[in-house]
């Protein structure tokens, strides 16, 4: 094998090891779940053709409260209360 076989095999393999560890160390520090960096409150799933079907395992999010948009790992979800909530029958009487 010639040395400049050896040579492109070890740094190539060098480069690719960086990349994967970059990926690895990247997606551990996001965060698990559905909540907002900024505001805590659970953040909308927003389908994105690319990432849903190359990389499932992130979660592309979209904040109502503060506007924020970024990636989440996949994980728990925040249960959302599907019953509406019901006025109280004080605050429908009209003031005066
Ligand atoms: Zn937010």
């Amino acid at each position: 094998m010639s040395d400049a076989a050896i040579f492109i095999g070890v740094f190539g393999g060098l480069f690719v090891l960086r990349i994967i560890a970059a990926t690895v160390f990247f997606f551990a520090l996001l965060p698990q779940g559905d909540r907002c960096l900024n505001c805590d409150a659970p953040t909308l799933r927003v389908q994105r053709a690319f990432w849903h079907r190359w990389v499932p395992w992130f979660r592309p999010s979209w904040c109502m409260e503060c506007g924020w948009k970024g990636l989440l790992r996949s994980g728990p979800i925040t249960p959302v209360s599907t019953t509406p909530s019901l006025p109280t029958p004080g605050s429908l009487t009209k003031k005066r």
